[in-house]
């Protein structure tokens, strides 16, 4: 029987290593790197960008008081200009700058960590931590040629699913009793004559649910949706398929499209949505994750039949991606120095040590097609702050690890609010200048 060998190699220490390099984790590496730390990014996936780049989740959401003031600057601003300037990038008409491609977008992150001197490390999956006296040694980390180990001073956790917390032994929580916030598998369309189904929208759309944008340079921003829940502009179409049995309940249940600049006849879809009645989907479940794929890759065979055959544009359409990795909403979470709760989201409460300004609503996609989600706003024209506290352990356990992005300290329902990507952007900048500082001032580590 043949074996399979594999070496173990030690590689050269750095100063600052990240694990995960999604929006948190790309600007945590990019703000160390910048402030002078010798930083390496481990990254599991062939790109960065985590879930925007490989579940497909564009555009970021708004989080803005209006269309001057934007909540989030720093970093997540300088990406969305990078992107404007690369082509794959725009601001839609309320001020949104985070309307991107994703394909282009993995390139833009690739450079922001070049420029700022950041070694990548793709293909390569974090399994194992090295822990004396409270602090973190070194990190263990598998790929095709063997075993790694790589020692830092400073670590940061942004792998989404807290994995280096789980590894460092420290608390963390998953979801809530028996809830968890659904997972989909995202995927675009390409081909559809964009101009006819815009037009379409702009007669047809009385509420205001599906926001059309011409741009000066022939791009169309635009989006539409439908839930069983309101009189949705595509309603009509939907009726019809499920009537003629074309569609299933749950790939009506819900339904969400937005266009990519810079891709005329791209639409990215924000569904489907796995929401079993009879089961509660992990996500760290492999079981679980591997039903979503397979069910999920059914769903889409027949959402794209259906659009190809019912929405005006779509008869030349074609299934051009499918996402790689599953949408993920939530998993692991920090219990750390200060837990976020859904009374500061909706409060408005400011923290001296704040991180991170957000008007982002509590956002919960049920996980079961019987129950209804919640969208509940922070205080009109006000938004709240993510304490730096919400990125650190408890102060009795790890001393030199900080966490950025989804998986920050916070209550199932705060989190469903914190996890947009301009939040894990300003989380893990926050993250990455922290561990740099630390790094410069190693006594006063708070
Ligand atoms: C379906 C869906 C729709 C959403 N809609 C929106 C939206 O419209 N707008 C918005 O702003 N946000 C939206 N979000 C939320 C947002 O996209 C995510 O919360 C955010 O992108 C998370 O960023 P992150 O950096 O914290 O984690 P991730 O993007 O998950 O990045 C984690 C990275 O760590 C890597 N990793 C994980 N484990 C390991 C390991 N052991 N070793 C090495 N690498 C590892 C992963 O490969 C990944 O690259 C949505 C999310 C989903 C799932």
């Amino acid at each position: 029987m043949p074996k399979l060998e594999l070496t173990y190699k030690e590689l050269p220490p750095c100063d600052v290593l990240v694990a995960g390099g999604g929006s948190a984790g790309v600007s945590a590496a990019v703000s160390a790197g910048r402030s002078g730390a010798k930083t390496v990014l481990i990254e599991k996936s062939t790109f960065l960008g985590g879930m925007a780049t490989g579940a497909l989740v564009t555009p970021m959401m708004k989080n803005a008081l209006d269309a001057k003031n934007i909540l989030t600057k720093g970093l997540f601003l300088e990406a969305c200009e990078r992107l404007v300037k690369a082509g794959g990038g725009a601001t839609f008409k309320d001020g949104n700058p985070g309307w991107f491609n994703p394909e282009i977008y993995k390139w833009v992150l690739d450079e922001m960590c070049i420029e700022a001197g950041v070694k990548l490390m793709f293909e390569n999956h974090l399994v194992s931590a090295e822990i004396i006296n409270k602090e973190i040694k070194k990190v263990f980390f598998i790929n095709k040629s063997g075993c790694f180990s790589i020692c830092a001073k400073e670590f940061i956790d942004c792998t989404g699913d807290a994995d280096l917390v789980t590894l460092s032994g420290i608390s963390y929580e998953s979801g809530k009793d028996n809830a968890r916030q659904a997972m989909s598998l995202r995927f675009m369309m390409s081909n559809i004559d964009l101009r006819t189904f815009a037009k379409w929208l702009q007669e047809n759309d009385k509420s205001g649910d599906s926001p059309v944008y011409f741009l000066d340079n022939g791009d169309i921003l635009l989006s539409s949706a439908y839930t069983f829940e309101k009189d949705w502009t595509l309603k009509s179409f939907f009726e019809a398929a499920l009537k003629n049995k074309d569609l299933k309940k749950e790939d009506a249940a819900y339904f969400q499209i937005f266009s990519v600049p810079g891709s005329p006849g791209l639409i990215a879809f924000n569904c489907p949505r796995l929401t079993p009645e009879n089961k509660t989907l992990d996500p760290l479940n492999n079981e679980d994750t591997s039903w979503v794929l397979v069910q999920g890759r059914q769903m889409i065979k027949r959402i794209s039949a259906f659009c190809k055959k019912y929405l005006p544009g779509f008869s030349s359409s074609y299934v051009c991606q499918i996402a790689p990795n599953i949408g993920v909403r939530e998993s692991r979470r920090l219990i750390g120095q200060y837990v976020l709760t859904a009374n500061d989201v909706l409060n408005g409460k400011k923290f001296e040590d704040s991180v991170a300004n957000s008007n982002w609503p509590i956002d919960i996609h049920p996980s079961n097609i019987n129950e209804k989600g919640q969208l509940r706003h922070p205080p009109k024209d006000d938004y709240y702050q993510i304490p730096l506290r919400s990125l650190l352990p408890k102060e009795n356990e790890i001393k030199n690890l900080i966490v950025a992005g989804r998986c920050l300290s916070a209550t199932f329902e705060a989190q469903g609010s914190a996890r947009i990507q301009a939040n894990c952007w300003a989380m893990g900048e926050a993250a990455g200048l922290l561990a740099s500082k630390r790094i410069k001032e190693p006594v006063t580590k708070s």
